[in-house]
């Protein structure tokens, strides 16, 4: 175990901070980081250095898209498997999603059974989004939200679960005034399901299943939601946008009182990576919502996230192979989700790195600082003087192979499988200490430094307890 109270010093030639790449020191003292300074600066003494070459470092990742599915769903994915796969794959913040848990995330006693789970479990810290469905009157809300979620997550169109109905206008313009006076985010899966085409074809099509998902459905929606933000003040962030033509459409929302947008919007690394055109039939670990959309949008969106710098999380959704249909190959019937926590830093970096303008400072500021942003998190996100000093050695120019049993999460199922990738995590510290080194006998070294991370509705941004 090492001693956490030991000053730390990383030497690197690549430092992603919010200025840009530089080279330099991170002096890490008592978790945090105590300054970044240069290269031939003195350093205190009884200093610990690490010399990290020409690797990048960058903030851990901050993952506000995951479902972890524990408790009640563990055998999709727990705490303990999904915590594992976040650390070694640079991410050591997880925002977990109100489903596929059970209970869902939408009462205090929902919530305070999921912290359980995950402080019995989780190697990385975590927070929690609620879920926003028909029915949760103002004290509903209000409840939920004193209770430590960090905003509250709604589906516009079927959830897949019937425990988390889909909300529709009355219900968002009852909800959103509330969620304005408290000053948390409204998170939406915008597919407005009222217009959506009927299946047509071969249930192994990929194709057949897109088509019943069109990228009309997402515009409606964010449409709607425009206007609403709008009309009631409540920030609303659009989850997994598909289509490059999507984010252009929030700016009817207009800005906050302090010039911030007041609609903003993620996408994830597999629609920057991977291309409705060539899903094989019946790879049904390709399917998700929205769909994959063809190589024209992929590159278009790759485009918008080179320009824009959104926050690009995960949306890791695994479920059993026998969920996910892998015997029929149907997409009809397969549930939809992509299993990939482990792999948002590289299959970002796949996806970018080529692109005129880019450099590793992206993966900082889409992977780190834009999701911490979201949720309100103040200590993590950036390499600067007072973070915490949860960070990644990242080596962008390792090449490596994708082999899904290796990967740390519940199931060996993901799109991702044989693919050839770019940019490798190294080793990820969580306030200093080491959670996942790679290649070593012991991957996992520090396994109890998880923290949660919660939300007070009275003191935006939150707060960490201990
Ligand atoms: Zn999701």
């Amino acid at each position: 175990m090492e001693d956490p109270d030991r000053p730390l010093a990383l030497r690197c030639s690549r430092i992603a901070t919010p200025e840009g790449l530089v080279d330099g020191v991170v002096v890490v003292m008592g978790g945090r980081i105590r300054a970044v300074r240069a290269a031939d600066a003195p350093l205190p003494d009884g200093c610990e250095v690490v010399d990290l070459g020409d690797l990048v470092l960058l903030p851990a990742a901050v993952d506000t898209h995951v479902h972890v599915n524990e408790p009640g769903r563990g055998e999709w994915e727990g705490w303990a498997s999904a915590s594992r796969a976040a650390a070694a794959g640079g991410t050591a913040t997880l925002v977990d999603m109100p489903l596929n848990s059970s209970p869902v995330t939408t009462t205090p006693q929902a919530l305070a059974a999921k912290l359980e789970a995950a402080r019995a479990g989780s190697i990385v810290d975590y927070g929690c989004w609620g879920g926003l469905v028909p029915g949760m009157d103002a004290a509903a809300i209000e409840a939920l939200a004193a209770s430590g979620v960090l905003g509250l997550k709604c589906f516009m169109c079927d959830s897949g679960l019937d425990e988390f109905p889909a909300v529709h206008e009355a219900d968002l313009r009852a909800a959103m005034p509330v969620l304005a006076r408290l000053r948390l985010p409204l998170l939406a899966h915008a597919e407005m399901a009222a217009d959506a085409p009927p299946w047509h074809g071969d249930e192994r099509s990929h194709a057949a299943w897109a088509a019943t998902r069109p990228a009309r459905m997402e515009h409606d929606a964010v449409r709607l939601l425009a206007a609403l933000a709008a009309e009631t003040g409540c920030r609303v962030h659009v989850v997994h946008v598909s289509d490059p033509d999507t984010p252009a459409l929030g700016t009817a929302a207009g800005t906050t009182a302090a010039g911030q947008p007041l609609m903003t919007f993620e996408t994830c690394p597999h629609y920057l990576l991977l291309d409705a055109d060539s899903v094989p039939d019946g790879a049904t670990a390709f399917k998700c919502a929205p769909p994959l959309r063809p190589s024209s949008s992929r590159r278009a969106l790759c485009e918008w996230v080179v320009r824009e710098r959104p926050a690009v999380v995960s949306d890791h959704s695994p479920a059993p192979p026998q969920m996910k249909a892998v015997d029929s190959g149907s997409f009809a019937s397969a549930w939809g989700g992509i299993a990939s926590l482990q792999l948002t830093l590289s299959a970002t970096w796949t996806a970018l790195c080529d692109l005129p303008g880019v450099d590793a400072a992206l993966l900082a500021t889409c992977c780190a600082q834009r999701p911490a942003e979201l949720a309100g998190l103040t200590h993590v996100g950036r390499i600067a003087e007072g973070s915490d000093a949860t960070l990644v050695a990242f080596d962008p120019d390792a090449h490596w192979t994708v082999d899904g049993e290796r990967l740390h999460h519940r199931w060996a199922l993901t799109p991702y499988h044989g693919m050839h990738l770019r940019g490798r995590v190294v080793t990820t510290w969580l306030r200093g200490q080491r959670i996942y080194v790679s290649d070593a006998a012991d991957e996992f070294p520090a396994t109890d430094a998880a923290r949660p991370t919660l939300g007070t509705t009275t003191t935006n941004p939150p707060q960490v307890t201990a």
